[in-house]
C-alpha cells in the first residue's frame, strides 16, 4: 500500500492546525455551564455576528446542533417539513422524532434543492383536528446529498416566505454555510436573513477537532440552551473547544474556496474516465458524487485503497470524493491518476 493515503472520504478527517492547538493551550477558560467560559462566549459572539443572528450556542456536533435546533422550535406532536434527502432526516438517528415526539414529513429533494409549492402543498391546515401541527421547516445549505449544492439568498428566501407566511419557523442545516457563501461571494448573514435559526459545523472544512453552533434570536438561544443541558451535553471549559473555532472562523473561510476549486478538477478528471458516469456541471462546492456501474463496489475500492486512495461507497454503485484542507492540488492529480489506472480495463458503460 502506498505511504500517504489520500483521504477524500469526507472533509470530517480535517485535523487541527498548528494556531488552533497553540489557541487551545493559551485558552482563557472558565466554567461555561454557568456562563463563565471567555473564550467560548468570544466564540458565541463571533458566530451570532457572522449569522446575523442576536445569539448564538456551541454544541458538540452537528448532530446536537439539528436536533437542539429542531428542539426548540417545536412541540411534542408536531410535524416538521424536511427535504427527503436532508441529513437531519437520513442520518441523524431519527432524534426529531425519538427525542422530540415529531413527526418528519419529507418533501421531494431536487439535487439539493426543494420547490416552494411542494413544500407549500404539505403544511396543515391548522383548524382541522385530524391534523398535526405543522410547525416547522428544515432547509440545508450546502445540501450534502445534492453533491455540495448551494442556495441561494433567493431561493432561501422564496422557501421562508412560505414557511413564515403560513405561521411556519424555519431552521437551516447549515454545516457548510461557510462553502456556500464562498461559493457565492457573499456574507454568510445573507445566506441566513431569512432563516430563524441555523447551525454551522467547525469540525468540517473549518478544520476544528469538534464542535457546532447555533444560532438565533436571544429568546430562542436560551430554549436551545436548556435543550442542550437535557441532552447531556452543557459543557465546562469550553473554551478548550472554542478557541479552535475562533481561529477557524477567523483563517479558514476564505480557503474553502481552493477546495471548491479542486472539486472542480477532480469532477472534471473523473468525468472524462471512460468508466465512470458523473456531472461535472452540478459540483458547486467540496463535494462530488459519481457512479461505476460496471465495477463491484469492493473491488474498486480495494483497488484504489492499494494505491493510497480512500473515499466513500454512498449507496449501490455511487460514491462520494470530498476536497478539504490538507488535500492539494497534486493529490487531486494523483488521486485521479490512481482511478484511471483502476478502472483503465472498463469500458465505458452503455448509454
Ligand atoms: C455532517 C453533517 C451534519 C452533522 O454533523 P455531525 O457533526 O457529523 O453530527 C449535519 N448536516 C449536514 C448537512 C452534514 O453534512
Amino acid at each position: 500500500m502506498a505511504s500517504k493515503v489520500i483521504d477524500l472520504r469526507s472533509d470530517t478527517v480535517t485535523l487541527p492546525t498548528e494556531a488552533m492547538r497553540r489557541a487551545m493551550y493559551e485558552a482563557e477558560l472558565g466554567d461555561d455551564n454557568v456562563g463563565e467560559d471567555p473564550t467560548a462566549n468570544k466564540l458565541q459572539e463571533m458566530a451570532a455576528e457572522r449569522m446575523g443572528k442576536e445569539a448564538a450556542l456551541l454544541v458538540t456536533s452537528g448532530t446536537q446542533g439539528n436536533l437542539v435546533g429542531i428542539l426548540s422550535h417545536t412541540q411534542h406532536g408536531d410535524e416538521v417539513i424536511v427535504g427527503d434527502e436532508a441529513h437531519c432526516y437520513l442520518y441523524e438517528q431519527a432524534g426529531g422524532a425519538f427525542i422530540g415526539g415529531l413527526q418528519m414529513r419529507p418533501v421531494p429533494n431536487h439535487r439539493g434543492h426543494l420547490d416552494p409549492k411542494e413544500v407549500e402543498a404539505v403544511i396543515r391546515d391548522p383548524d382541522n383536528i385530524h391534523f398535526p401541527r405543522t410547525s416547522l421547516l428544515c432547509l440545508e445549505n450546502t445540501h450534502n446529498r445534492g453533491s455540495g449544492a448551494v442556495l441561494s439568498v433567493q431561493e432561501t428566501k422564496d422557501l421562508a416566505d412560505v414557511a413564515h407566511r403560513r405561521g411556519l419557523a424555519v431552521h437551516l442545516d447549515g454545516a457548510r454555510i461557510f462553502n456556500a457563501a464562498v461559493a457565492l461571494g457573499v456574507p454568510p448573514k445573507q445566506l441566513t436573513a431569512d432563516v430563524d435559526s441555523v447551525t454551522f459545523c467547525l469540525s468540517k472544512g473549518l478544520s476544528c477537532p469538534v464542535g457546532s453552533l447555533i444560532c438565533g434570536s436571544v429568546e430562542y438561544i436560551a430554549r436551545a440552551r436548556r435543550m442542550r443541558k437535557l441532552l447531556g451535553s452543557g459543557m465546562r471549559q469550553a473554551g478548550i473547544i472554542a478557541a479552535c473555532g475562533v481561529v477557524a472562523l477567523n483563517e479558514m473561510v476564505d480557503r474553502l474556496a481552493e477546495d471548491h476549486a479542486n472539486a472542480k478538477v477532480l469532477a472534471n478528471g473523473l468525468a472524462n474516465i471512460p468508466a465512470i458516469v458523473t456531472d461535472p456541471g452540478i459540483v458547486d462546492t467540496n463535494i462530488v458524487f459519481f457512479d461505476v456501474p460496471d465495477v463491484p463496489p469492493a473491488e474498486f475500492l480495494k483497488g484504489c485503497l492499494e494505491h493510497g486512495l480512500r473515499f466513500q461507497n454512498t449507496a449501490g454503485r455511487r460514491y462520494r470524493m470530498v476536497t478539504h484542507y490538507g488535500i492539494e492540488r497534486a493529490d487531486i492529480d494523483a488521486a485521479l491518476s490512481i482511478v484511471s489506472r483502476v478502472l483503465a480495463p472498463v469500458q465505458a458503460p452503455r448509454a
